[in-house]
């Protein structure tokens, strides 16, 4: 490696048959990759930190580690873990931005940040150098994706704080396609949506996945047949799991006519797309040489084995504003290598983010996760996408209440059969359930993140002790 943070070249596009934006490093030997180039940017990031952010300076120090110490992957493993906790308690200390912000705020691009539902924002002070950078890193993932210059990407979420949108911008701005930054969130936006998407056929899509499956189900009401009248070819997502969930890949793909392709680690670690799935769509691959990315047994903090669960954390590479090292952003996969069709030799997670740390909850004593029952729920014929969980406690008892809309205009007698399918299929995976069927339509819907858990315990434990 030449120079850190590295410079790319503003003018480079690969040519349009070539697979990959960079053969050398998507295609390198693993081992080869981890010491030639990850090791060495690596320790290029840990001196910088150390040298610009007071934040790491006291970490460090308390746990007796030093950048310098660092010879392989695996001493790196003994560096402390970051929560977000962390994060927003040194941003309220040092406001704006933390004392992690390691650049002179003249160099400061732009603002994002979290959307703060559950606590403090987390503000993201981004530097203009690594807004560049991000792009680049994004352009690539995107490139491997399919996308080039002649899509046009519509990008179908919220333009404020939230760095989903923003980075599929600045990705679609690198690589030279056509951005069609449409946004969401504002009433009537959707109706729009349907009326620009036949008007200026994007070939691309960028958004939630719940959210599409919204809109699908709007343009229908319309009289607007998803599959014909649109013109999707590539459909990425982000801010959610469900891309990664088969049966709602599935859906995707057969709604829209498009490939389905899931993408995403967190804000806090844009370029959030170094998780992203390739045109082969067989689970997202960690691209570690721009983020490198760790699947960690929380016991030890130390890597898990390839074919082992593990709990996701992230280090930044190239980052000069703001930089995260070993960032415990608490999703739950499985990985592997090198069993991707595409050629590129990153780890792989076949099955996606199946499980956030935060969002499993435990009935009855079993560790149950969101993502399980969906997918059973989008196994069923007729199930028509909107569905609820929730969880009670009838005196010292958890009861799991599903609540799932039937597709509209079923005949009489259906919403029965996919309710008795549904509670056979939980069942059959050791999970007691309450299935409701609602009639379609009652459950609210959303331009953003599904809410769909309801854990009604806590108010219940409340209520026991007032
Ligand atoms: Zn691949």
């Amino acid at each position: 490696m030449s120079a850190w943070p590295p410079v790319y070249d503003p003018d480079y596009y690969p040519t349009p048959d070539e697979p990959y934006w960079n053969r050398a490093l998507e295609t390198m030997d693993p081992q080869e990759r981890e010491e030639t180039v990850i090791l060495p940017k690596l320790r290029a990031q840990l001196e910088y930190c150390y040298a610009h952010s007071p934040f790491y300076q006291r970490k460090w120090d308390a746990a007796g580690v030093h950048p310098g110490d660092v010879k392989s992957l695996t001493d790196f493993e003994g560096f402390p873990l970051v929560t977000k906790d962390e994060i927003r308690a040194d941003q309220a200390a040092h406001p704006p931005f933390g004392s992690n912000v390691c650049v002179d705020p003249i160099r400061l691009g732009r603002v994002l940040g979290t959307s703060g539902t559950t606590g403090r924002p987390t503000a993201f002070g981004v530097s203009r150098d690594d807004m560049t950078r991000i792009a680049n890193a994004h352009a690539r993932i995107m490139w491997g994706m399919g996308i080039r210059r002649e899509d046009i990407v519509f990008i179908g979420s919220f333009f404020s704080l939230y760095w989903g949108s923003w980075g599929a911008l600045v990705g679609t701005e690198r690589l030279g396609a056509t951005a069609f930054p449409f946004g969401a969130g504002v009433p009537g936006q959707t109706e729009r949506a349907i009326e620009w998407m036949q008007m200026v056929k994007p070939t691309v899509f960028y958004g939630t996945p719940s959210y599409s499956l919204y809109l699908a189900e709007r343009a229908r009401e319309l009289g607007v047949d998803p599959l014909r009248d649109f013109n999707f070819r590539v459909m990425f997502f982000s801010g959610e799991p469900g891309a990664g969930v088969p049966s709602t890949k599935r859906r995707i793909e057969e709604t829209f006519g498009a490939v389905c392709l899931d993408s995403g680690s967190t804000g806090e670690m844009s370029p959030w797309m170094s998780n992203g799935e390739c045109a082969e769509r067989r689970g997202m691959h960690f691209w570690q040489d721009l983020v490198y990315s760790e699947l960690v047994d929380l016991k030890t903090n130390r890597r898990v084995p390839y074919g082992s669960e593990g709990v996701t954390v992230y280090t930044h590479l190239e980052r000069d504003s703001q930089p995260m090292i070993r960032f415990l952003a608490g999703d739950i996969s499985r990985w592997e290598i090198g069993t991707c069709a595409c050629g590129r030799t990153y780890p792989t997670l076949p099955r996606g983010i199946y499980g956030r740390a935060d969002d499993m909850f435990v009935v009855r004593g079993e560790n149950v996760y969101p993502s399980a029952i969906e997918d059973e729920l989008r196994a069923i014929p007729g199930f028509g996408d909107e569905y609820r969980i929730v969880i009670t406690r009838e005196r010292t008892m958890d009861e799991l209440i599903v609540q799932a809309e039937p597709l509209p205009g079923l005949e009489a007698g259906e919403a029965a059969r996919i309710q008795k399918a549904l509670a056979d299929r939980l069942k059959a995976k050791g999970l007691r359930t309450v299935v409701r069927m609602l009639a379609p339509g009652s459950l609210a819907r959303t331009e953003f993140k599904a809410k769909r858990i309801l854990d009604q315990r806590d108010l219940y434990d409340e209520l026991a002790q007032g």
